[in-house]
């Protein structure tokens, strides 16, 4: 079993970014557990499923195939059916889907496994909603890294505006705080801070002193 740490919290709080980084710094596997319920989302919707139509869910993941390796440079890439659609998960339609998908509870079970094994064997940091309450409850390292909505959603403006996406901020908070709203009210395994993570607010935080702040937790618990 390797070191792991878990790193949970809302959407655009900044737990992708800051996980890669913090796990670069200390040679650390990094895993995002949100690119995989993204991809169950992209295959419910080309299978023409939309987020209030998901009955036909258990059919499908017996015969979609998800695979995840990590490439040259130890970033990770998503293969759906055989497809690398490690872009494709980054559009608003399939994050929107995979936040729906994510309150399936077969979903859920059909990426509990798929996440655990990939943290047996590497020394990682996983991040998602429930890496510390669910997934990896004996994380030698738990953090809870959040932020303001309003300034979750101009983070995450910013980075559609950087690929090019034309998106309205009002768009992007709408879409933080249904995600939010979904993430919390979902029966199974909802977002929640694990009773032993430690928390990080980074609303007032820039992103070196938020990596920082990070590194200094994972140091002091390890
Ligand atoms: O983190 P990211 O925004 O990429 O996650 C996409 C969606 O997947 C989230 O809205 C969340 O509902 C879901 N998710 C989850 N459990 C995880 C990671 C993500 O339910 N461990």
């Amino acid at each position: 079993m390797g070191i792991s740490v878990a790193i949970d919290g809302p959407s655009g709080a900044g737990k992708s970014s800051l996980s890669r980084l913090a796990a670069k710094a200390l040679d650390f596997i990094y895993i995002d557990t949100g690119a995989l319920y993204r991809t169950v989302g992209i295959a419910a919707s080309r299978a023409g499923m939309t987020t209030n139509s998901l009955e036909k869910m258990p059919q499908l993941l017996k015969k979609m195939q998800v695979q995840m390796f990590l490439n040259d440079k130890k970033e990770q890439v998503i293969l759906l059916d055989g497809e690398d659609v490690s872009s494709q998960i980054r559009t608003p339609i399939a994050a929107m889907m995979g936040s729906a998908v994510s309150a399936l509870p077969p979903v859920r079970a059909y990426l509990l496994d798929f996440q655990r094994n990939m943290a047996k064997s590497n020394n990682v940091i996983m991040d998602g909603r429930d890496i510390g309450t669910v997934v990896l409850p004996n994380a030698d390292v738990k953090v809870f890294l959040t932020a303001a909505a309003e300034q979750r959603a101009k983070r995450r403006w910013l980075e559609h505006k950087e690929k090019g996406l034309d998106v309205k901020l009002e768009d992007v908070l709408a879409e933080v705080n249904q995600r939010d709203y979904n993430d919390t009210h979902r029966v199974i395994a909802p977002l929640k801070q694990a009773d032993d993570a430690v928390l990080l607010d980074t609303t007032n935080l820039d992103f070196e002193a938020s990596l920082e702040a990070l590194l200094n937790i994972i140091k002091a618990k390890l």
